[in-house]
């Protein structure tokens, strides 16, 4: 069935008539171009709560960008923010109060400094003034310090913790506009490796990321002259799956990003793997994961051909949705198999042999169904919850090897997958988000570009959902 409602948001008429309806007419997402030279631009206002951490780190990401950056006319924290400014050679401005028209496009406040639940004012004090002067498709973010790192103070945890509620609810308020609101806890000392969440959080990279909270640990931070528009040059990265769909467009973006792609997939999807491959200028494997002998064939392979692998995309899955009573075995064993077993047997394969890379990079693909569950899906969440359960798992036995491992956990993201949904089903997948739509493939893909870059190697056991939002949750 053609797809009435997405018609409809294509004309002016239509968009009218769905909104007088109380319809959701979504803003249309701005997203990564390469003919973007910044990360950010446009007017960007930065805040922070006196003690706060990241004045420095914030400045001199900020200075990389050709966004005009301002700060507010009054505010406790303002002279750190304007010392950080002068270190960092950053032109910063007062924001004029009476340009009526003035507007942002990212705000950026540094929470680090918040040690009681009193000092959550200081976040009203900086958004409340500005929070209706965004533009579409803006960027809030909010920089704390991870709870489970203040234990010495039990009411410094509270008001750390109390920070993701204002996220989840900011994001809810802002994201008709197709603006995003995201939470990252940077740990003492790792400052300067939260660059490239910051870069991340700010870009249309990430269009459809929103609501989340991300932690950065001490980490080593990239040299001056790191190539942030090729970071993966000269790397490796295996992405399974990549014939089509979001497997495809990380194959994509990684290539982009500088790249020798090794796509994976099935034989039965040889030719368009192939298609993939030699658009990429990659290399191609074609096999079944759940074959007994795969793990070591493609670790073999890795390592003759291509001298090992830096970055492993563990994309491939299926759905094979049945209510419980009504599952076959089959079905249970093929879900387990092909999205969870495969793919430990796999990383056990690749780090026993050291075919993974010091500083090497594993991402995982869950998905909303591993947080919330799903009707019909008991297989499908056990698979996608295991895998964050194996990033939790491996997480800190990695770390030792300077190896990071991290998941996204999709929602509704528009591919053959999601267009086989019945069309009220997936109207409703659709649109139960803070943006009122689906995300795209490449808001995966960029998404895992970001953990994939040697300048995230602070990102260490991660699950961020791309899913603007989801409303259905846990
Ligand atoms: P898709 O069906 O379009 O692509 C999956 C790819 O995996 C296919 O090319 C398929 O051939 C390959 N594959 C399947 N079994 C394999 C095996 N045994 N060995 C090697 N390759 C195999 O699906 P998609 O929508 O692009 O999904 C990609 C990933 O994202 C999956 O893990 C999926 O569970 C997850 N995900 C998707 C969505 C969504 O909305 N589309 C939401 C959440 C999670």
């Amino acid at each position: 069935m053609a797809d009435v409602y997405e018609s409809m948001l294509s004309s002016n008429v239509g968009r009218s008539l769905l909104s007088s309806l109380n319809l959701p007419v979504p803003t249309q997402l701005e997203r990564h171009s390469q003919a973007q030279t910044s990360f950010v631009t446009g007017n960007v206002l930065v805040g922070a709560a006196p003690g706060g951490r990241m004045a420095e780190s914030i400045a001199s990401t900020l200075k990389a960008s050709n966004a005009t950056v301002q700060t507010p006319n009054n505010g406790s924290a303002l002279a750190e923010i304007q010392a950080a400014g002068e270190k960092a050679e950053l032109t910063l401005t007062a924001v004029d109060s009476s340009a009526e028209a003035a507007k942002f496009k990212a705000l950026i406040f540094d929470a680090t400094g918040i040690e009681t639940s009193e000092q959550t004012r200081e976040l009203h004090n900086f958004f409340h003034p500005v929070i209706r002067k965004l533009n579409d498709c803006a960027r809030v973010v909010v920089i704390g310090l991870p709870p489970e790192s203040c234990k010495s103070n039990p009411r410094q945890q509270i008001a750390q913790r109390a920070l993701e509620g204002f996220v989840r609810s900011v994001a809810k308020e802002i994201g008709k506009k197709g603006a995003t609101c995201n939470l990252v806890y940077v740990a003492k000392q790792a400052e300067k490796a939260a660059e490239s969440a910051l870069r991340f959080f700010l870009s249309p990279k990430s269009a459809f990321v929103d609501a989340q909270v991300l932690r950065v640990s001490k980490a080593k931070s990239v040299e001056a002259d790191f190539n942030w528009s090729q970071p993966l040059k000269d790397k490796v990265v295996l992405v399974t799956g990549a014939s089509r769909g979001i497997g495809e467009a990380i194959a994509g973006v990684m290539a982009r990003d500088g790249a020798k792609v090794v796509c994976l997939d099935v034989p039965q999807a040889q030719e368009d793997l192939q298609k993939v491959a030699d658009r990429l200028n990659g290399g191609m494997i074609a096999i079944d994961i759940t074959d007994p002998a795969a793990p070591g064939t493609i670790a073999d392979t890795l390592q003759k051909e291509y001298g090992g692998v830096d970055v492993v995309v563990h994309n491939a899955g299926v759905t094979r949705d049945k209510t419980l009573g009504g599952m076959p075995e089959k079905l249970w064993d093929m879900v387990i198999d092909i999205n969870l077993s495969s793919e430990e047997r796999i990383n056990e394969a690749l780090l026993e042999k050291e075919v993974l890379k010091e500083g090497g990079r594993i991402v995982c693909v869950s998905s909303m169904s591993g947080i919330a569950g799903n009707f019909g899906q008991s297989n499908y969440a056990v698979s996608k919850a295991g895998v964050i359960g194996m990033v939790d798992a491996y997480a800190p036995i990695l770390a030792k090897k300077d190896i990071t491992i991290n998941a996204v956990a999709p929602g509704f993201i528009e591919t053959q997958m999601t267009a086989a949904i019945p069309f009220a089903t997936r109207e409703a997948g659709r649109r139960l988000n803070s943006l009122k739509q689906g995300g795209q493939p490449v808001d995966v893909a960029e998404a895992i570009a970001f953990y994939a870059s040697p300048a995230s190697a602070g990102v260490n056991g991660n699950t961020v959902r791309v899913c603007g939002q989801n409303l259905l949750g846990a």
